[in-house]
């Protein structure tokens, strides 16, 4: 069985472009996973978090593993790009965030899905909509509403 997953992907430390460019290819070589759409990159203003500008990506991947196995291996990208959490939502080298597997809602203290932000955030939104247009998460319907209550936050897509 495999399933749907779409990943966030968000760095605003050091060359962000360089480092979301390393963790997509980081995705494309992951187990079980197959990475099948990549959004444009996307520059946007830290939400709930502090320093520079953060560059964002989205991406789609059919994965043969489980909404826990997939957080866990995402953490450990993470970890290969050398992420530290001094304090809450300090500036990170690398963010990834499982933002929906398939049809699965789940709410655990270690695993949340649909990601609870997901329809909140422009630089989430943005970027998912680019690569499904008519996207309908569980839980949350048709995601493209959500949009117009984002539309203060700041957000800009990359030349390609
Ligand atoms: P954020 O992404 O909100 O800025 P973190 O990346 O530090 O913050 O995530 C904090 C915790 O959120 C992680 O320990 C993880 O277990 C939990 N979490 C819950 N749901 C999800 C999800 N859908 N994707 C990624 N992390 C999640
Ligand atoms: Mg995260």
């Amino acid at each position: 069985m495999t399933a749907t997953a779409y990943v966030g992907i968000g760095a605003n430390l050091g060359d962000a472009p360089a480092t979301v460019r390393a963790a997509l290819a980081a995705l494309a070589a992951l187990p079980g996973c197959r990475l099948q759409q990549v959004s444009s990159l996307y520059r946007s203003a830290p939400v709930d978090a502090s320093g520079p500008d953060f560059i964002n990506a989205v991406v789609m991947l059919e994965t043969t593993c489980s909404p826990p196995e997939l957080l866990t291996t995402l953490q450990g990208v993470e970890q290969i790009f050398g992420r530290q959490r001094p304090y809450p939502n300090a500036p990170r080298t690398l963010d990834l965030d499982l933002l929906l597997h398939g049809q699965t809602l789940l709410q655990t203290p270690a695993l949340t899905l649909p990601h609870p932000r997901l329809h909140l955030r422009a630089f989430v939104l943005q970027p998912l909509l680019e690569l499904a247009p008519g996207l309908v998460a569980p839980g949350l319907g048709p995601l493209q509403p959500h949009l117009a209550g984002t539309a203060d936050q700041r957000v800009q897509r990359l030349a390609d």
